[in-house]
């Protein structure tokens, strides 16, 4: 392995975000009907600071039995209150839900980065305003779906599940309950198991806001939890958004019944950079891509595609950038890249890390100081890695870059799409005619021009092939939570 030569030569003083307003209970029940309830089985797990290795609370695992009650209260709920109700009215909680979120930003920015380990920049600048963003976006849509999709009929489905993983708890939450919500359905849903804080905060928002009760329920758990909502038979729709391999045993339990499926699922997105881009962007897109976040994203720019002539030069910026990151606490406002989220994913990366130097490549490190306590992985470079490798092919879902080099544009579109995957890509160039010309022939749900990881509710996102299927966001996320007739 190739080292960085000195150390990390910023001394920042430290800044981190005061914590001293935020209450994080020392335990969590179920949020079910509007309130808060026991778990039948009395069971509970923790949930940790993956920064500090901390307990910070102890959460309600929902068995059976409370997925069953969820799903009643979700559908007296619907029945008797959500779908009876004025649509404009239903818009006023959903704006409501927004302005609450704005005004608490704060607080939930802290919570998602305690319990998740992301830095607070990320968490403050892009999770939060987002989520606000995707309720006002969402309740401006709740009682004009006519002209949303004029000539149609459009009526609710009734009552929704929705599953969520760990690297936006909070936004994923918003993506998943302000549609479903629009279009009149009501929801019960299952946050990860290393991050449910957030989602048991929006809980307390949503009582807040006078939510009527039942309309949105919250079950925290494990897989299990997960898998008994999926098979629970009176269930409209499964939304769910996770990895390649639960999305498809998702897909197979519920072959042959008419529960509706959205699926958003795994990414390995390329990031093609040609001699032509400003290559300092190119450089900051790439680390934005991959670094920032801990590479915990499932359209992360994780294959770096560069073209021949500039790639020494190229390397040479990013290893240099790289080594400039700065490491650590992720509630400091200096913080690029925070915790990885738990001790299994940090696992799962090193074992990928160790893959990469088995198969013989070049791996490069920067040289920053971990701490000592915490879950943490360094920006990791592999260089001019082969197209059949795993960590080319697999995704890793860290702060881990696979590079390869191209001559011509076909080579990389060929190179680019040669993956199961289609969630994102990248392309970076001077030339609006090669950004064209990439857009319409990158097997990718959203094809990015120099620029990287930008989120809009108004448009919409989701993959091709085993990235899955339909849409969140924009008109065709608000498609997939009503039946359209006419
Ligand atoms: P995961 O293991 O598939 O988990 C996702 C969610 O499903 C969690 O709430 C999980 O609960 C639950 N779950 C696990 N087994 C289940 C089962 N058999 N039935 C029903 N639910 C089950 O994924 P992850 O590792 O947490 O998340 C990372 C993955 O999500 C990556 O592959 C990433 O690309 C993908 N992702 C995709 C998007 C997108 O929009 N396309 C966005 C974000 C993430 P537990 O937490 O308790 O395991
Ligand atoms: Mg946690």
């Amino acid at each position: 392995m190739a080292k960085a030569k000195k150390d990390n030569d910023w001394n920042l003083a430290p800044a981190p975000e005061s914590t001293g307003h935020v209450k994080i209970d020392k335990k969590y029940d179920l949020f079910i009907g509007g309130k808060f309830v026991p778990p039948t089985a009395k069971k509970y797990f923790e949930t940790v600071n993956p920064a500090t290795e901390k307990i910070l609370s102890q959460v309600a695992e929902a068995g059976q039995k409370d997925v069953d009650k969820a799903v009643k209260a979700a559908r007296k709920a619907y029945d008797t209150v959500w779908s009876k109700m004025p649509p404009v009215e239903r818009s006023k909680y959903i704006f409501r839900i927004a302005r609450l979120i704005q005004e608490r930003a704060r607080e939930f920015a802290i919570i998602e980065s305690i319990d998740g380990g992301k830095p607070i920049r990320e968490s403050r600048d892009v999770d939060v305003p987002l989520a606000a963003a995707h309720f006002f976006y969402h309740a401006g849509w709740a009682d004009k779906l006519n002209y949303a999709f004029p000539n149609a009929e459009v009526s609710s489905l009734g009552v929704v599940g929705q599953i969520i993983p760990w690297n936006f708890p909070l936004l994923m939450a918003a993506w998943k309950i302000a549609p479903a919500l629009a279009c009149g359905n009501t929801v019960v849903l299952k946050p990860a198991e290393t991050t449910p804080l957030t989602a048991l905060k929006l809980a307390e928002l949503f009582m807040d806001a006078g939510l009527p009760d039942g309309v949105v329920n919250i079950i925290t758990g494990a897989g299990s939890t997960g898998q008994a909502l999926v098979e629970h038979s009176d269930i409209d729709k499964i939304a769910f958004t996770g990895s390649t391999q639960v999305g498809k045993m998702i897909k197979r339990s519920l072959a042959g019944k008419s529960t509706r499926l959205t699926l958003e699922l795994g990414g390995k997105a390329a990031n093609i950079i040609f001699e032509d881009s400003a290559i300092d962007q190119a450089v900051e897109g790439v680390v934005n891509g991959i670094y920032f976040n801990q590479g915990h994203v499932c359209c992360a720019g994780s294959r770096l595609f560069v073209e021949e002539s500039i790639s020494s030069e190229f390397i040479r910026k990013l290893k240099h950038r790289m080594d400039h990151l700065i490491l650590g606490d992720p509630l400091d406002k200096n913080t690029d890249i925070g915790a990885i989220n738990s001790e299994g994913q940090l696992n799962t990366i090193q074992s990928y890390l160790e893959a990469g130097e088995k198969d013989g490549f070049e791996m490069y490190q920067s040289n920053v100081a971990v701490p000592k306590k915490g879950f943490w992985c360094r920006p990791t470079l592999f260089t001019h890695v082969s197209q059949s490798s795993v960590i080319s092919k697999e995704e890793i879902f860290g702060p881990v870059l696979a590079m390869q080099t191209f001559r011509t544009i076909d080579e990389v579109i060929d190179k680019a799409n040669n993956t199961p995957y289609g969630l994102s890509a990248g392309v970076w160039t001077d030339k609006g005619s090669k950004i064209f010309n990439l857009t319409t022939k990158l097997k990718a749900g959203v094809v990015w021009a120099n620029t990287f990881n930008k989120f809009d509710p108004t448009s919409p996102f989701g993959g091709y092939k085993e990235s899955g299927f339909g849409r969140e966001g924009g008109l065709h996320g608000l498609s997939a939570y009503l039946k359209i007739t006419g």
